[in-house]
């Protein structure tokens, strides 16, 4: 049966296209269509908006060999300091203190900006003799027949393949067409994202305060003296503090993160994204497998859903690739059932733990506050504790698949 790509795949935000790479690298041909103009994203210059990536990412990108180029943009992340803290009084007294000394894979992660992955990603995509990217065109419908899938688009043409993996973000419509259900809430909060410059150096150290209203992240950027924030406030506040000047922006910002970098200025664009839950009831329907946000839309309150996204585009290309080695039909339900079982239980047990850790710390009770610090503490007091929170943030725990390892398929 002649068909135009073994995979197509909709959606080229950042899972998309890993999952293009990993695929067409061991022999796949692979069409992405995404609704955005590659080159506008490509191009934005620095805005902040920046990712934590758990060393087993950094691992993938190196697998596909995108680090070479990548690496010296990033910023490793050498500590992580974890606090209770309030607007006015800064961070409480117990420190968690995660130093990536104290394991022996190196840095616990890397931060690093969204035009730098995703223009290495475009980059290698278009040097790909075997990726086609058709950007600036919406997937708009899709159907089953004679054994493949048929994908229609904003163009008015259509394309065929064995399997449509659907990469389309949160509010996945591949999904919503496959009639995949959907579980979530909204969290009620809004993140805030900016970047600040600063006086004195961050030593590659991120820090997570944790307010009674939401979570304030400051993640070191290269440089030295940047830094990205992801501060989540409660709906109506973070639209009130969205709307204000940059100079009481500021002003609203600077009794959170409290003096300990010196004196800080806005750096960059100020963004906003609504904080939601969004788990799919299945990640696989004949012939349509989901990744990423598309599968599991978390709270970013420990950056991890680039992270998961990535552990998911490791999984399904070793299944896929593996399904290929032994003649398997690439589209059929007995071969991504193998995906599902891997990657289920692993994501929505990360996004019930976020949600968990955000109710636990998104509030001002005395007796939570009280526990959560002597928690915060006690954990800091035990190093075997620690090491295995690093281990577990560092993404080098759990059944890794091979990408996630650094090897190839
Ligand atoms: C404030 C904030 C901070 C975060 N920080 C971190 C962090 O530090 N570390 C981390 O690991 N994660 C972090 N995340 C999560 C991370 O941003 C997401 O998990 C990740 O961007 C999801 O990538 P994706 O490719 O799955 O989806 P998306 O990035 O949403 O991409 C979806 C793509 O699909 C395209 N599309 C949609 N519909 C169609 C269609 N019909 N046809 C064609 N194309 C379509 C869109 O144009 C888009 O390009 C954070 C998230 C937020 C909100």
């Amino acid at each position: 049966m002649r068909y135009d790509s073994d995979i197509l795949i909709a959606g080229g935000g950042l899972n998309g296209p890993a999952l293009a790479l990993a695929l067409a690298q061991n022999g796949l041909s692979v069409t992405v269509i995404d609704a955005r103009e590659a080159p506008l994203r490509a191009d934005v210059g620095f805005d902040g908006r920046a990712y934590a990536l758990a060393l087993g990412s950094q691992r993938l990108l190196s697998a596909l060999g995108l680090w070479a180029d990548l690496g010296p943009k990033t910023q490793p992340i050498l500590q992580i300091k974890a606090s209770d803290g309030r607007p006015s009084q800064g961070a409480a007294g117990f420190f968690l203190n995660f130093d990536s000394a104290e394991i022996e894979d190196g840095p616990m992660g890397y931060m690093v900006e969204d035009r730098h992955l995703y223009t290495a990603f475009l980059q290698a995509m278009q040097a790909h003799p075997r990726i086609n990217l058709i950007s600036g065109t919406r997937v708009t419908g899709q159907s089953l027949r004679d054994g493949l899938v048929e994908i229609g688009l904003s163009s008015g043409k259509s394309l065929t393949g064995q399997l449509l993996i659907g990469s389309d973000g949160r509010d996945s419509q591949t999904a919503k067409r496959a009639n995949i259900t959907r579980q979530g809430w909204s969290y009620g909060q809004t993140a805030l994202v900016t970047s600040v410059h600063h006086s004195l150096p961050h030593k590659g150290i991120a820090h997570q305060y944790f307010m009674p209203t939401g979570p304030l992240a400051i993640l070191p950027l290269s440089g030295g003296h940047l830094s990205s924030i992801v501060w989540s406030e409660e709906n109506s506040l973070a639209a009130a503090v969205q709307a204000l000047s940059n100079d009481d922006y500021l002003a609203a910002l600077s009794p959170r993160f409290g003096d300990f970098l010196g004196k800080i200025s806005l750096a960059g664009p100020r963004f906003t994204y609504p904080l939601t839950l969004s788990l799919a009831d299945s990640y696989v329907a004949t012939r349509l497998a989901l990744v990423g946000d598309a599968a599991h839309g978390v709270h970013p309150i420990a950056g991890q859903g680039l992270n998961l996204g990535l552990r998911d585009v490791a999984a399904l290309a070793e299944v896929l690739i593996l399904a290929k080695r032994r003649g398997e039909d690439l589209g059929a339900l007995s071969v991504l059932a193998r995906y599902q079982n891997w990657r289920r239980f692993d994501t929505t047990a990360i996004a019930l733990g976020m949600d968990s850790v955000n109710m636990l710390f998104s509030n001002d009770s005395v007796i939570l506050r009280t526990a959560r610090n002597l928690g915060l503490g006690l954990i800091n007091a035990m190093p075997k504790l620690r090491q295995s929170f690093m281990r577990q943030a560092a993404g080098l725990t759990g059944d890794l698949p091979k990408l996630m390892t650094g090897q190839r398929l």
